[in-house]
């Protein structure tokens, strides 16, 4: 099928690459000129498992394409992806200009009936919104005759393994009460759901909330998690232990019931903001999100608390070894990660932070530049020069194996705070370390 994607960000750039992978023409659109150049030379401007050779391939068979024409992209896909951003508005809203900006251009250029398609995650009522902008602009430009079809498909694949989870969905959401839309969607989709059971079709504003409802069930898993923790640690109990224990029942299971420093990244946050402020606007607060919400918010200051703890003389002059800023493993993506609140935290005390992250040093410069409380290390164990504590802010594979009594030698104050519990607080202890952990009782 021919289909146009606006947006070559994670979403739409890694939809557009599995599309054309599995044999559709696909025409991208971006409004960022330099992102369409590169990729026009096959250079992902994101970080992800398999996505690099997966556009390699694609471009040089033809099957895929970059431009910045949307004109060209209307002509071109009968199906036609939204997969611009959604940020938070001020009062934590979703800013639909994006989408609704693109809807207004896709109709300004359409001279044949189209199908959008929505990707971006968006409010409960926005294909209707969508649908009756593009009406209007059509309306507006004496092109009434055109039928403009509108659904909402929202996606859910995950950062760091966002190429196989498109190419290997759990289930695929379809939106739309029309029977020709739906067929469209399923002929689209059949090389990725050979078990037609992964389609779930229902009705726009199901699918709209069903995309807020997931996140919300997971972040409000982690959350509650994170403050069992918490109170393991007071009451002397191993969090770890506890995990174990309640994972291995089925109706639990072991996903999304890590303990650690808090949940960040592009979308928990933002659209746990956005449907609070959906159920506020509807007069149906959600009091249990609220919470999830607020519990996060100040387990992602655990490790600087914890270290506060440690140096009530204060943290000014201290240096302190950071692992990890990206929000999470296999991603270069710190929006709202865990270890920018640490790092902002210690820097407001006058601490100098020593980080090393395996993808994330550029974003991480681009976001702070340069400045003299702010050491970009080369490698992991280039932290540990002249540091007085470690702090470990993401589960990176490249972490798990590690010299303790390197770090006992390297670090001055022998203190590591470990935001992932990665470690075994034993092994630590025996090497002469401080180990605190989130939600794990001291080793005397
Ligand atoms: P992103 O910010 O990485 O990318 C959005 C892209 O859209 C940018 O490249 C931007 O230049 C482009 N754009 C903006 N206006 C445009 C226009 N008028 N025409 C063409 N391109 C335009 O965003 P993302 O992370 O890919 O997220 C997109 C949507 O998908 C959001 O609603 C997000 O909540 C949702 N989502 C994201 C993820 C994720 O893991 N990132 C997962 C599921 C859903």
């Amino acid at each position: 099928m021919d289909v146009s994607v606006f947006g070559t960000g994670y979403v739409g750039l890694v939809q557009a690459a599995a599309l054309a992978d599995v044999g559709h023409r696909v025409l991208c659109v971006d409004i960022d000129e330099l992102k369409i150049q590169q990729l026009q030379r096959a250079v992902p401007p994101i970080q992800e498992p398999g996505l690099s050779a997966m556009i390699d391939d694609n471009l040089r068979e033809g099957r895929l394409s970059f431009s910045t024409q949307a004109s060209d992209a209307v002509i071109h896909g009968q199906l036609i992806f939204i997969a611009v951003g959604t940020p938070p508005d001020e009062d934590g809203s979703a800013d639909l200009r994006h989408v609704l900006g693109v809807t207004r251009e896709i109709a300004s250029h359409m001279q044949a009936d189209r199908t959008l398609v929505i990707k971006s995650t968006v409010p409960v009522g926005t294909a209707s919104q969508v649908e009756a902008v593009a009406r209007d602009e059509l309306d507006r430009l004496g092109k009434g005759q055109l039928a403009v079809r509108v659904v909402s498909n929202p996606e859910f694949l995950k950062e760091g393994s966002a190429v196989n989870d498109c190419i290997r969905p759990d289930r695929i959401i379809v939106g739309s009460d029309d029977e020709q839309t739906r067929a469209q969607l399923a002929e689209l989709y059949a090389p990725f759901c050979r078990s037609r059971d992964k389609l779930i079709f229902m009705d726009n504003r199901s699918a709209e909330l069903t995309k807020y409802a997931a996140n919300a069930m997971l972040a409000t898993r982690i959350s509650l998690m994170n403050e069992l923790a918490n109170l393991a640690e007071q009451l002397g109990a191993d969090i770890e232990a506890v995990r174990r224990g309640i994972g291995s029942d089925p109706r639990i299971g072991y996903h999304f019931i890590y303990p650690g420093c808090g949940f960040g990244g592009s979308c928990f946050p933002k659209d746990l903001r956005a449907l609070l402020h959906t159920a506020r606007a509807s007069g149906q607060p959600l009091r249990l999100l609220q919470s999830v919400q607020e519990v996060n918010e100040t387990q992602r200051l655990v490790p600087f608390q914890k270290l506060q703890k440690l140096y009530p003389e204060g943290l000014a002059g201290k240096s302190i070894a950071l692992w990890g800023l990206a929000f999470k493993p296999n991603t270069d993506d710190m929006r709202e990660a865990p270890s920018r609140c640490l790092m902002e935290a210690l820097w407001r005390e006058g601490a100098t932070v020593r980080a090393f992250d395996p993808e994330a040093m550029s974003e991480c410069r681009r976001l702070y530049g340069y400045r003299d409380d702010l050491v970009l290390c080369a490698t992991r164990d280039d932290t540990l020069q002249d540091a007085d504590a470690l702090v470990i802010c993401t589960e990176w594979k490249a972490f798990r194996v590690v010299d303790f009594a390197l770090l006992a030698h390297k670090l001055r104050d022998r203190l590591v705070i470990d935001g992932r519990n990665l470690y075994n607080p034993q092994q630590l202890a025996a090497a002469g370390l401080r180990y605190l952990g989130i939600g794990l009782p001291q080793v005397a």
